[in-house]
């Protein structure tokens, strides 16, 4: 259907696919066979990238040289935004990065790629499929497959033991392919070898799809995981499935911070053992630290997580304890953070000279006053304030 919108066919018809000069590829083609949603759109091309840029500026649409090294032109459209890929082959590797050539040859282009259902290419608009290595088949029948010999295509790049699992666990029906799951098993080490940042990413990415601690189970069974967290283990599996069960029951978007917590065993200060090893954002960090059910900083008490850390926090807390908790999850869902009703002022008023005792005393007063449900009444607040100050 996108090659319906505009700016799809305005792209398409730019770079000749009528002619199989460009073809789609990889997640669309094998999503729209399957009927499922389409995000992003890969299109490769036999066209050099320097021409894919000449003939998109001349259609009037704006181009981005994202990786011209690769070989790779960004068409940014109004309706979406489509990647560009010069057809081609690698020359060398070293487990994280290709050195890539580019080729005449679409057979070569496919064959680069790491699974049979991610080279799958489509004429358009006919939707014609080239499929040269069992792709359709291997779709259709719920089989990840690498493309050529596992063990060397994870030599190639160690990311693909990851994107085996994720892969599998998004079109994987029955077992996994033997062949692919003991070469990952075998090269889980590899994984070492690769930034933080693309081993959190696409472990998050298994985080929050519907299988994940099916998945999950599976890839600890065979020691995946060892080499980079040592300290997920079969039995914290099942807290991730609960926590997936709830957000289902419950209505709730999965998350990669809030499963991976789940993950974790629970402990103080989360955010940051596994946000410097995982290359977290601050935000991330933060988030994961406030999710430590065994957090210090924050009583038990949600209205008083809610008022430091954030209802969304706040929230999350309570989704990650469990089914006890729903009644005061959804007590949150209204909540707003109430105005403080006392001031630096009020404090000095009563006769505490100005300095830091009048934010001790608020703060002292801020956190009673939370504690209690954050009353507004006149005499509750005098009460509170009068303990404050005692
Ligand atoms: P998703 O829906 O997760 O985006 P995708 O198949 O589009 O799935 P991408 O990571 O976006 O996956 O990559 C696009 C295509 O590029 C893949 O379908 C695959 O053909 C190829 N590709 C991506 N990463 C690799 C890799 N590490 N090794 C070989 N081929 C890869
Ligand atoms: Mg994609």
């Amino acid at each position: 259907a996108w090659s319906t919108t505009a700016g799809g066919a305005a792209v398409l018809r730019a770079l000749d696919a009528e002619n199989g000069t460009t073809r789609l590829v990889g997640g669309a083609v094998r999503d729209a066979l399957l009927d499922l949603p389409v995000t992003d759109v890969d299109l490769a091309t036999a066209l050099s990238p320097a021409e894919v840029t000449k003939r998109l500026e001349a259609a009037g649409i704006q181009v981005v040289p994202t990786g011209i090294a690769h070989g790779t032109v960004t068409a940014v459209t109004p309706d979406l935004i489509i990647e560009v890929t010069t057809l081609r082959r690698d020359v060398s590797t070293d487990g994280r990065r290709a050195t890539v050539k580019y080729t005449a040859d679409w057979r070569e282009d496919a064959a680069r790629r790491d699974f049979t259902i991610n080279a799958l290419y489509a004429r358009l608009p006919g939707g014609d499929i080239d499929d040269w290595f069992g792709g359709l088949l291997d779709l259709h029948e719920g089989r990840v497959r690498f493309i050529g010999e596992p063990l060397q295509r994870i030599a190639e790049d160690h990311l693909r033991i990851l994107r085996f699992f994720r892969f599998h666990s998004r079109f994987g029906r029955g077992a996994p392919d033997a062949e692919g799951l003991a070469a990952c098993a075998a090269r889980a080490n590899d994984l070492m070898a690769l930034s933080r940042e693309r081993i959190r990413d696409e472990l998050f990415r298994i985080l929050v799809l519907p299988r994940a601690a099916e998945t999950l189970a599976l890839m600890l069974a065979l020691g995946i995981l060892k080499p980079v967290l040592p300290e997920i283990v079969p039995e914290c599996v099942p807290h991730l499935a609960a926590l997936a069960g709830r957000e289902a029951a419950w209505g709730v978007d999965p998350d990669p911070i809030r499963r991976f917590a789940a993950l974790l065993p629970q402990r103080e200060g989360l955010g940051a053992e596994f946000g410097a090893r995982l290359r977290l954002s601050r935000r991330d960090t933060a988030r994961l630290d406030a999710l430590g059910v065994a957090d210090p900083a924050l009583p038990g008490d949600p209205f008083t997580a809610a008022y430091f850390r954030g209802v969304d926090v706040a929230r999350d807390r309570l989704l990650l304890l469990g089914e006890d908790a729903r009644a005061a999850w959804e007590a949150l869902a209204d909540w707003r953070k109430p105005a403080m009703p006392v001031s630096g002022k009020d404090i000095i008023a009563r006769g505490i000279s100005a300095g830091p005792e009048v934010s001790r005393r608020l703060q002292r007063f801020e956190r009673d006053w939370v504690a209690s449900g954050c009353p507004l009444d006149a005499a509750r607040i005098d009460d509170l304030l009068a303990a404050a100050l005692a």
